[in-house]
């Protein structure tokens, strides 16, 4: 997915800005950049962090860089800040998002005998490619509207110019851009994480498609927000900092109605709730606590060595290291029946693990409980999933074994109460081992989040939605 955070204040915002964009580090997982400017120069620094994390990366390199203005990104793609001189004048630019029409794209920059000289693998990298849109027009205000009137995709950005930052959610909001405020400066950032350590307060939270130009001194709108957002539900589910909020939602108060949501639909007796560290554990407590059942960790994660939630690319390393961080206490496990709860299931493969691990430690019963329904559609808009196909999905395996195909009816498969919504629940809780497995009904999962249906995007369980 990505973070983002940029900031402008009347002295130097060095450390805000490394701060404050280290804070969106569990968003990303390839690269980070800094790219601050001092009146006179930009400074820019980039780092792989697929094997280490922002902070060391960054630290023995801070001295080198002064300035009250600067933006950072922590990338699940390509290479960031880009510099970049044109027309406009030089700037700094950090974007979040996916291109979905990338080839569409090149081809037309390249009939018009345009280049790219940055690369994202052996395609062309989503910064420079919103670049050049915004360089085929006279101003940046005019240049963000070409981005959101040709890119087919997502993105949100932040581009720091010689006089100030510019700034400007997602066209349809599927990410989140929040404003923040302290005496003498302005931030922005993915995450209002970010903001409480570095003294900022939430002045705004953008709309879709809204743009601003941020100065020292104050903001201006350039854009009023569109009428229609979706943003992604994900967000409050498994992606976002529990202290963070997006559209004023706190994420952790989110999971814990996820959590009662979940319980309010059970009625059988266990012993205790758990929850598969990070995310699980606040639906599980939201469980426990609807239920007045003990919340114990079964499972506990073992910090000093992963310290946050690295996630390499590789798919067989990122499983080894999951189930490397989580530890099994067999004191709390032996003879106990229990609800297992988590953010929700991809492959399958991880929680079968965890399933496997609790009833190989004496467990008698594991209630698999993931907060949100199941997944059927891969995500069209930002990098969740680009590194699997459909036939990843646990609910499309499960499809394919029961229609010989893994794309027949599949509105029913995703509408509970269907004999084939049950069938496919049959045959992926077979595939786990568990007891029982009873995954959250998508109105649920809605009103646990609060905003209106029409709001939010809901694509991965039921597939509607549209660029
Ligand atoms: S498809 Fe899923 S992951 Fe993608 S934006 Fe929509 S809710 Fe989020």
């Amino acid at each position: 997915m990505g973070g983002l955070f940029g900031t402008i204040s009347k002295q130097d915002c060095v450390t805000d800005l490394f701060y404050g964009t280290d804070y969106n580090s569990h968003l990303g997982t390839r690269r980070g950049g800094m790219a601050v400017y001092d009146g006179a120069v930009f400074t820019r620094a980039i780092h792989n962090l697929e094997n280490n994390y922002f902070r060391t990366k960054f630290e023995p390199e801070l001295p080198q860089f002064k300035g009250n203005s600067g933006i950072g990104v922590i990338s699940d793609t390509e290479p960031q800040p880009l510099l970049i001189h044109s027309h406009l004048g030089s700037y700094a630019i950090v974007t979040v998002g996916r291109i979905v029409n990338m080839e569409a794209l090149t081809r037309r920059a390249l009939d018009r005998h345009l280049h790219f000289s940055e690369t994202s693998g052996s395609a062309v990298s989503m910064t420079e490619m919103v670049a050049m849109l915004i360089n085929e027009c006279d101003t940046f205000a005019a240049g963000i509207e070409n981005v959101f009137l040709h890119l087919k995709g997502s993105c949100s950005l932040l581009i720091l110019t010689d006089r100030g930052i510019y700034s400007a959610r997602d066209k349809l909001g599927r990410t989140p851009l929040i404003l923040g405020r302290r005496e003498g400066a302005f931030a922005l950032s993915s995450e209002t994480t970010s903001f409480a350590n570095v003294g900022f307060t939430v002045e705004k939270y953008l709309g879709p498609g809204e743009i601003l130009f941020v100065t020292a001194d104050g903001y201006e709108q350039i854009r009023k927000p569109g009428e229609r957002m979706q943003i992604c539900t994900f967000l409050w589910v498994y992606y976002g900092y529990p202290s963070s909020y997006y559209e004023n939602i706190n994420v952790e108060e989110c999971r814990y109605r996820c959590g009662a949501a979940l319980a309010r639909n059970d009625s059988g007796e266990v012993d205790f709730v758990t929850g598969v560290p990070d995310s699980g554990v606040a639906h599980a407590i939201g469980y426990s606590n609807e239920k007045k059942l003990p919340y114990k960790r079964a499972y506990v994660k073992y910090t000093p060595t992963w310290p946050r939630s690295f996630m390499p690319q590789n798919q067989a390393t990122r499983e080894l290291v999951a189930k490397m961080k989580l530890i099994p206490n067999p004191n709390i496990i032996q003879g106990k029946r229990m609800v297992l709860c988590d953010d929700s299931i991809v492959r399958g493969t991880q929680l079968k693990d965890n399933v496997r691990i609790l009833t190989e430690q004496g467990a008698r019963e594991v209630h698999v409980r993931p907060a949100c329904p199941t997944l059927i559609f891969p995500c069209e808009f930002l990098n969740f999933s680009t590194s699997r196909s459909s036939l990843d999905l646990a609910g499309r395996k499960a499809i394919k074994e029961l229609e010989g195909r893994e794309d027949a009816h599949l509105d029913e498969y995703a509408t509970p109460g269907t004999d084939r919504y049950h069938a496919m629940i049959e045959t992926i809780g077979k595939k786990l081992r568990c007891t029982t497995l009873k995954y959250q009904k998508l109105d649920d999962l809605i009103t646990a989040v609060g905003l209106p249906r029409e709001r939010l995007c809901t694509h991965c369980w039921d597939g509607t939605g549209s660029f």
